[in-house]
C-alpha cells in the first residue's frame, strides 16, 4: 500500500502570545493554504528566524495557534545559521535549540524550541490496520525518484483518528531522494 509523502519546508508554530509580540496585540493568523492534515494550515505571516550565524528571513508560520513555539528547520538550515538542533517529534522540545524570532512589531527570543522533525508518517487508524502498523512504531519506507531512491529508516508511526494519512520529510530529504511523492513500508 503506498501513501502520499509530502516535503516541509522550513516552518514555525508559535503561541498566541507570541504571535501578539511579533505582530502585535490581538493579531490573528491568516490561511494562505490548508493543509494535509485537518485543521492545520499555512498562514500569509512570515518571521526572521535568527541564529548566532545567520537568519532565515520570510519563515512560514503554520497555524492555528500552539501551546508551546516549535522552529522546524531542515539540518542544512540550522547550521548554516549556527543553531545546534536535536532530531525530535513535534511537540518534544525540551532542551532543544535556542534562537530569536522577529515580526514587523517585535521579537521573541525562544531558548528552546528548535528541533529538526523526526520523519513520521500520520496515519488515521484504518489505514494502520490496512499497513499492519501501530503508533511510535519505528518503520523503514522506500521512496524517492529514479537515480536517488533511497530507504528511510527511523520514520515514526502517529496514529490518530484526526490525522490524513501522509509522510512527512523535510527539505534535506526530499532533496536526498529528489523529491518524493509517493511512499511504501518496507520490512
Ligand atoms: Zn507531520
Amino acid at each position: 500500500m503506498k501513501f502520499l509523502v509530502e516535503t516541509s519546508a522550513r516552518h514555525v508554530h508559535v503561541t498566541q502570545q507570541t504571535l501578539e509580540t511579533l505582530f502585535g496585540a490581538g493579531y490573528q493568523l491568516t490561511v494562505k493554504k490548508e493543509l494535509s492534515q485537518p485543521g492545520q494550515f499555512a498562514s500569509n505571516e512570515r518571521v526572521t528566524v535568527v541564529g548566532p550565524k545567520k537568519e532565515l528571513a520570510n519563515v512560514s508560520i503554520l497555524g492555528p495557534c500552539r501551546n508551546a513555539d516549535q522552529v522546524e528547520l531542515s539540518a542544512t538550515d540550522a547550521r548554516s545559521i549556527g543553531i545546534v538542533a536535536p532530531v525530535r517529534e513535534s511537540g518534544d522540545i525540551a532542551g532543544s535549540g535556542a534562537c530569536k524570532l522577529v515580526g514587523p512589531c517585535g521579537e521573541v527570543e525562544l531558548t528552546e524550541g528548535v528541533i529538526v522533525a523526526k520523519r513520521h508518517i500520520h496515519v488515521t487508524p484504518e489505514d494502520a490496520e490496512k499497513l499492519g502498523v501501530s503508533d511510535k512504531e519505528i518503520v523503514k519506507v522506500a521512496c524517492g525518484k529514479e537515480g536517488r531512491k533511497l530507504i528511510f529508516d527511523d520514520v515514526v508511526i502517529r496514529v490518530r483518528s484526526d490525522f490524513a494519512t501522509a509522510m512527512h520529510i523535510d527539505t534535506d530529504e526530499s532533496n536526498a531522494c529528489l523529491g518524493a511523492t509517493e511512499g511504501e513500508i518496507v520490512r
